[in-house]
C-alpha cells in the first residue's frame, strides 16, 4: 500500500505538507549539524498502534495492565542500550533530550545549587544552565568554555573556575564544538572539589560508538542522549548511568533508582512506547557494522569539508575538526553569521547562524555558521562530494552581494545533485 495512503484521503492538508518538507529536505543540503534521516523501520516502528497504550512505571512494575508485550519492548530498548554503550544502568523513557537534563537536576541537585556549564553564546545547550532555561532559573551557571583565541576548552582554567566555585556538577558537552572532549580530564576535576560529571551526547552519540570519539561511559556518573540526531532514531532522550552513586554511598536509594524516580513520576506521566520501540530498533541498527561505517565517514566528510573550505581562505573556529561539525568564522567578514545562514538557505545549503568563540556580535546576528555532516553522510555523500558542498558554499559567500540572483541557479543544481542520493527520509 502507497504510505501515508490514510493520511492522504482523510486530511490532504497535513499529507501534502508532510510530502513537501521531505521534497524540500531531500533536494537541499541538510547540513544542520544535530539532523540525520531515520531508518524507515524507525519511522514505523514511531507510527505504530504503541501509540494507544498507556504504561506509566516501569518494566514489571507498571500502574496499569495489560502490558505484556510493552513490557519486553522496553527492556529490549534497556538492554540493548546498555550494549551498544557499555553503560550499567539506562532510562529509556525522558520525551526528548531536554527532559533527560532536567531529569539529571532533579536526581543530583537543590534548586539553587551551582553547576558548571556552557552558555548558548559559547556552544552549550540551554540546559546546561542558560538564564532563560529552567536550568538556569532554578540553578546557578558557573560558565565556562573555548579559549577566544584557540577556540578550544583550557583545562587549567577550567579547572581553575572549578577549584574557586566549587560546583556540585560538571556538565561536558555541547552543540557547537568541534573538537573532542576528554572526559578523563573533566572527571579529574570534579574529582578534586567532589562534583558529579555528567555528560551530554546528544550531538556525537554516534562518533562514541564507533570508537573514534572518547567514551564518556567509564569516567561519568551519568550520561544523557538524545536518540535522534546522528543516531538515526525517534526524538527522544535517553539517560546512561552507573548504578552506585560514588558521592554518597549511603544514600537510602542509589544513583540508578534516583534517575528513574526523577524521569517518572518525577518529571512525567506514561513513557511514549511507540518512540521507545524505535529507541529499540535504533539501538539495534546502531550495533551493525553499517552503522560504524556511517559515523567514521561522518567525521572523514567533515574533515574534508574543513580541508577545502581551508583551501579557499575561509576560517574555522578551532581551525577545523575532530567531529562531524565545523564553525565558520565570519568575525572579520562584512556579512553576520545571519546573513549568511540565509543566504545558504536561499541557495539550497540549509544550516544555522551561530556564536564562534570571540564573537563580538550579538547571539540574534552572531558571526558564525555551523555546519554539519551526518545528514549528507546517511544520503550517501563521501570525500568528493564535499569538495562540491564547499565550491557551492564559497559561491554562496563571494556572492553575498547579489545573492537573489545566484541563488536559484545555485538551488537548482544542488537539487540535481541530491537527486543521485535516493534512500533516505522516504
Ligand atoms: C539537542 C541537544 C539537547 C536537547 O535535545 P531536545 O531533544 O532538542 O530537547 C540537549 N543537549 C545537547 C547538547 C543537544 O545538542
Amino acid at each position: 500500500m502507497e504510505r501515508y495512503a490514510h493520511l492522504k484521503r482523510t486530511d490532504a492538508e497535513i499529507y501534502e505538507l508532510i510530502q513537501q518538507q521531505s521534497r524540500y529536505e531531500t533536494s537541499t543540503l541538510k547540513m544542520i549539524a544535530s539532523e540525520s534521516y531515520a531508518s524507515l523501520s524507525v519511522l514505523e516502528a514511531c507510527g505504530s498502534t504503541l501509540t494507544n497504550k498507556y504504561a506509566e512505571g516501569y518494566p514489571n512494575a507498571r500502574y496499569y495492565e495489560g502490558n505484556e508485550y510493552v513490557d519486553q519492548i522496553e527492556s529490549l530498548a534497556i538492554e540493548r542500550g546498555k550494549k551498544l554503550f557499555g553503560a550499567e544502568h539506562v532510562n529509556v523513557q525522558p520525551y526528548s533530550g531536554s527532559p533527560a537534563n532536567q531529569a539529571v537536576y532533579l536526581a543530583l541537585l537543590n534548586i539553587g545549587d551551582k553547576l558548571m556549564g556552557m552558555p548558548v553564546t559559547d556552544g552549550g545547550h540551554l540546559t546546561h544552565g542558560w538564564k532563560v532555561n529552567f536550568s538556569g532559573i532554578n540553578y546557578t551557571q558557573i560558565p565556562y568554555g573555548p579559549c577566544p583565541d584557540t577556540g578550544k576548552f583550557d583545562m587549567d582554567k577550567i579547572r581553575e573556575t572549578a577549584l574557586k566555585e566549587r560546583p556540585k556538577m560538571i556538565w561536558a558537552g555541547a552543540t557547537a564544538y568541534p573538537h573532542k572532549i576528554e572526559y578523563k580530564d573533566f572527571r579529574a576535576i570534579a574529582d578534586e572539589i567532589g562534583a558529579y560529571l555528567v555528560a551530554d551526547i546528544a550531538h556525537i552519540n554516534a562518533l562514541i560508538i564507533a570508537g573514534i570519539h572518547p567514551d564518556p561511559v567509564p569516567y561519568c556518573d551519568i550520561v544523557t542522549s538524545t536518540s535522534h540526531k546522528m543516531l538515526r532514531g525517534p526524538r527522544a532522550g535517553f539517560l546512561l548511568s552507573k548504578i552506585e552513586d560514588r558521592l554518597q554511598a549511603n544514600s537510602k536509594l542509589n544513583l540508578a533508582q534516583r534517575i528513574d524516580r526523577a524521569v517518572f513520576p518525577g518529571l512525567q506521566g506514561g513513557p511514549h512506547l511507540s518512540i521507545i520501540a524505535a529507541m529499540a530498533t535504533a539501538f539495534k541498527e546502531a550495533q551493525t557494522p553499517e552503522f560504524k561505517d556511517y559515523a567514521v565517514q561522518i567525521v572523514k566528510n567533515a574533515k574534508m569539508l574543513a580541508e577545502s573550505l581551508l583551501a579557499k581562505g575561509y576560517t574555522l573556529s578551532g581551525g577545523g575538526t575532530d567531529t562531524h561539525l565545523l564553525l565558520l568564522d565570519f568575525r572579520e567578514a562584512a556579512f553576520t553569521g545571519k546573513e549568511a545562514a540565509k543566504a545558504l538557505a536561499q541557495s539550497g545549503i540549509i544550516a544555522n547562524f551561530n556564536m564562534v568563540p570571540g564573537d563580538r556580535r550579538s547571539p540574534f546576528v552572531t558571526s558564525g555558521v555551523r555546519l554539519g555532516t551526518p545528514a549528507l553522510t546517511a544520503m550517501g555523500m563521501r570525500e568528493p562530494d564535499m569538495q562540491r558542498v564547499a565550491d557551492w558554499i564559497d559561491r554562496v559567500c563571494r556572492n553575498m552581494e547579489r545573492i537573489e540572483e545566484h541563488a536559484p541557479l545555485i538551488r537548482r543544481e544542488i537539487a540535481a545533485f541530491c537527486s543521485q542520493f535516493t534512500g533516505c527520509g522516504g
